[in-house]
């Protein structure tokens, strides 16, 4: 199997590396041409200068790009130009809805669709040890299994079409509250004069430890809010999380008080850094 890979933002470099690693990698596409250009060099891969022209070489078609017009206007894109029988894989963090649309479009010519939205970060895209939670057909699944297993640690078949976004949803309330918890506790750990490098290292050994405690904890305690997940991305993610509980009539108060906070942020320009910039908010004065 071709395989290509359209979006090298800071999920989508890493991924691009393993696959590449691994034997998979033919071709990339990013919006901003120098990006992929850099990589092709790097990799040994050829860049494309449209997801159109992916098409005519590429079989598997990996994307990983912002949010859902994003993901919309790639696949409307490619299905100008896509061969019967290719096959759509979706990295990206969007609706259900969105991932049922683009499954509709490519259908119509042919072409399958899985939604496989990723958690692990940076560092997971980075390491290829990414969880993977994929809506789609079971056999395209295990037809383009052994290309995900290049990026990822697990990967779990969640249902149809868009059942895979409905679980990096439920993904994306976890990461809003344990943000809240991590940087309310560190704020009060400063607050206290303790030593936070102390404080991280025997909390994160404990029952209260987690990965974003330990990956941004140091970081965000420094003031340094590189990206990592930007937090704008993460508003969208919550966005999309606050309509799907609305329409369940669920109320998710801990989504609702990121959402603010996040907004404050942007409207402060913080949204291009990281989701640990909450901190600008709770650290002691
Ligand atoms: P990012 O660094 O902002 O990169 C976004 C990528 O998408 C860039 O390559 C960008 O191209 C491309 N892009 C955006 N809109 C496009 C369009 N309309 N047409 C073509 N390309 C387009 O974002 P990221 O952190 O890699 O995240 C990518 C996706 O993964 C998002 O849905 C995010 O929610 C999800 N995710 C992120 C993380 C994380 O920790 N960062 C973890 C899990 C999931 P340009 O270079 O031209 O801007």
């Amino acid at each position: 199997m071709r395989t290509g890979l359209i979006g090298l933002g800071s999920m989508g470099q890493g991924m691009a590396r393993n696959l590449a690693k691994a034997g998979y990698l033919q071709a990339v596409y990013n919006r901003t041409s120098s990006k992929a250009d850099a990589l092709a060099v790097e990799l040994q891969v050829q860049a494309v200068a449209s997801p159109q022209a992916l098409t005519e070489q590429i079989d598997v078609i990996l994307l990983c790009v912002s949010a859902d017009q994003d993901v919309l206007e790639v696949v409307s894109a490619l299905c100008e130009t896509i061969k019967p029988g290719s096959v759509v894989i979706d990295m990206s963090t969007v609706s259900s809805n969105t991932a049922k649309e683009a499954a509709a479009l490519l259908a119509r010519k042919q072409a399958d669709f899985l939604d496989a939205p990723v958690s692990g970060g940076v560092e997971g895209a980075n390491k290829g040890t990414l969880a993977m939670m994929v809506g789609g057909d079971c056999a395209v699944l295990e037809r383009v299994r052994p290309i995900l297993q290049a990026m990822t640690a697990r990967i779990e078949h969640l249902g149809p079409t868009g059942s895979g976004q409905a679980c990096k949803a439920v993904n994306q309330v976890l990461c809003a509250g344990i943000n809240q918890a991590v940087t309310e506790a560190l704020a009060f750990a400063q607050a206290q004069g303790l030593e936070m490098e102390k404080v991280i290292d025997v909390v994160s050994g404990g029952a209260a430890g987690n990965w974003f405690l330990q990956h941004r904890g140091k970081t965000m305690t420094n003031g340094v809010f590189l990206p990592g997940f930007k937090l704008a991305l993460h508003h969208k993610d919550l966005l999309i999380c606050q309509q799907m509980a609305e329409q369940k009539h669920l109320d998710c108060p801990l989504t609702q008080a990121t959402l603010h906070d996040y907004q404050l942020l942007m409207r402060q320009g913080f949204g291009d850094e990281d989701i640990s910039a909450l901190y600008r908010l709770k650290r002691p004065n």
